[in-house]
């Protein structure tokens, strides 16, 4: 298996992880979180990784409004993609569930998965809680 098929089957993983709402990040023995897959801490190197439950809720960080889609969310603009703080790890994702204009920073999500109007690729999204 090449690199990269290792990579997209780690994320595979974990957005099938997210989907059963059982979303996990991994911690190393510094306590640096990072998204899997990996297999060394991003922070410091370490190779300890441990699993972790990701928390249930994130704070939105900074978002943006897409007017000018990429192919994959062709049918949704304007959309918001957001930045969320979920404590040890940082993701980004979609936000669904809520227009455009009322996304603001500090707004409280959950992460969930989408499937893509066009195919069957999830992508990642928050959803306003
Ligand atoms: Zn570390």
């Amino acid at each position: 298996m090449s690199p990269d098929q290792d990579q997209r089957r780690g994320h595979d993983a974990f957005l099938d992880a997210v989907d059963a709402d059982d979303a996990f990040y991994v911690e190393c023995s510094n306590g640096h979180g990072s998204l899997p897959p990996r297999r060394a801490c991003p922070h410091c190197g370490d190779q300890q990784l441990a699993e972790r439950s990701l928390p249930g809720t994130g704070r939105v960080q900074a978002h943006t409004v897409v007017h000018v889609p990429t192919e994959e969310f062709a049918g949704r603009a304007p959309y918001v993609t957001a930045i969320a703080d979920f404590g040890p790890v940082t993701l980004t994702g979609l936000v669904v569930d809520s227009r455009a204009e009322d996304v603001e920073n500090g707004m409280t999500v959950a992460v969930d998965t989408d499937e893509t109007p066009e195919g069957d690729t999830p992508a990642l999204v928050f959803v306003p809680r």
